[in-house]
């Protein structure tokens, strides 16, 4: 068994008026891949570091598989990191690279050799064993310091930001190829990084810090679809979920003109905190952009200021009156734009594509969705 498990772990240093991570309460499973990721400064590399034995825990406890390791030197964890500058020993070659943590332990030169020859293998690295990492590629040189963790056969991978040196189209296919070996080797693997597109794909589950505070942990699709909170809506998804602070009514929230009509379990619970607002997350490619001759449909009314063509989508950067502010909205839209900058444009939302979180905690108000139709209205549509 080699489980993570940190317990109340957490990391003060002098100076600073909140711990670098507080109380953090994580269990990773036996062979899973969990991405920590959060912006810089949120204590990611410190929860890592802490795995790691680089760091020192001040209060709560750490555990691989049912060992506590929390005042264990890194040599006696059984665990392997891949730095974000691989740390490669320029004078060596490849092979002496990948092998050199074996052989200081006293490993027999012909098992070092045939360990460090099938992780060559499987990192396609055989070609390459007698040159050094200056004749090597960024992504070779990437792969060796693969290399070295994976010979080590620990009872856990740590990588921090392993990829950030690579380039945009390395960068992608380097994460697969991770992700692959990972599921592979079946090697228990904690990834950190701030990006949340390789946090999103690499990882059978992440675990989003802010401010040394874990803010929720879930599969990519939980924490996509359900984010508990407006930092976690807005800081997985990119472009980012548009957030509208907006005045509550008896059956929703007013978007503009539009009344976007909320369950009546999430319309109790912010009476219940006293609000007169909610926020609510809508993700750009959750509008329905409104035909031009349908003016029957009530719609936000935007305007088009910027205009980003990636080709097989679109992002319409757009501005539209929300109560008395202008405020920006994302928009994205399939296929190539029509809409040029200074384009008007209506759009609706279905009610199911909203989210719903507190005006003044930000948590997440945890939907029973009403099975019965709800539809978009303006505010003096009385038919209903
Ligand atoms: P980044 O992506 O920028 O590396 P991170 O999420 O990994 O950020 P950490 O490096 O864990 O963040 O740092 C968390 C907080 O602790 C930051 O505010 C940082 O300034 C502080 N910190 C980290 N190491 C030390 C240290 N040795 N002494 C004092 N403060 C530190």
């Amino acid at each position: 068994m080699a489980s993570v498990t940190f317990d109340k772990a957490t990391r003060r240093f002098t100076g600073m008026d909140r711990p670098a991570v507080g109380e953090l309460d994580l269990r990773i499973a036996d062979g899973e891949f969990m991405v920590l990721v959060g912006p810089s400064g949120c204590g990611k590399s410190t929860s890592l570091r802490m795995l790691a034995g680089l760091e020192e825990v001040d209060s709560g406890a750490i555990r691989i598989g049912d060992r506590d390791v929390t005042h264990l030197p890194p040599k006696d964890r059984d665990i392997a990191m891949v730095f974000q500058n691989y740390a490669l020993y320029p004078h060596m070659t490849t092979a002496d690279n990948m092998g050199f943590a074996l052989k200081i332990a006293g490993m027999p030169k012909p098992r070092v050799r045939q360990r460090v020859e099938e992780a060559a293998a499987i990192l396609d690295l055989a070609d390459y064993l007698d040159r050094k990492p200056k004749s090597l590629s960024g992504g070779q040189r990437q792969r060796v310091a693969m290399g070295r963790a994976i010979v080590r056969e620990p009872r856990v991978f740590l990588m921090d930001e392993p990829l950030s040196n690579l380039d945009a189209k390395l960068r992608v296919q380097t994460r697969t190829q991770i992700a692959v070996l990972q599921r592979r080797l079946g090697t228990t693997t904690v990834y950190v990084t701030h990006d949340q597109v390789e946090a999103m794909t690499m990882g059978d589950r992440l675990a989003v810090l802010k401010d040394g505070v874990l803010q929720q942990v879930g599969t990519p699709k939980d924490v996509f679809e359900r984010p508990a909170n407006t930092f976690v809506g807005g800081f997985i998804g990119s472009p980012a979920m548009n957030l509208f602070r907006l005045p509550l009514t008896a059956d929703g929230a007013l978007l503009g003109a539009l009344l976007v009509p909320l369950p009546r379990d999430t319309l109790r619970a912010a009476g219940a905190e006293g609000a007169t607002e909610i926020t609510l997350g809508i993700r750009p490619e959750r509008f329905d952009v409104l035909a031009p001759e349908d003016l029957e449909t009530p719609g936000l009314e935007l305007v088009v200021d910027a205009v980003e063509d990636t080709g097989a989508v679109a992002y319409l950067h757009t501005s539209g009156k929300v109560g008395q502010e202008i405020t920006p909205v994302v928009v994205r839209l399939p296929g190539r734009p029509t809409q040029g900058k200074g384009a008007h444009l209506r759009v609706a939302v279905r009610p199911e594509a909203v989210h719903c979180f507190s005006a003044v905690t930000g948590e997440r108000f945890d939907e029973v969705r009403e099975t019965t139709s709800v539809r978009v209205r303006l505010p003096q549509d009385t038919t209903r």
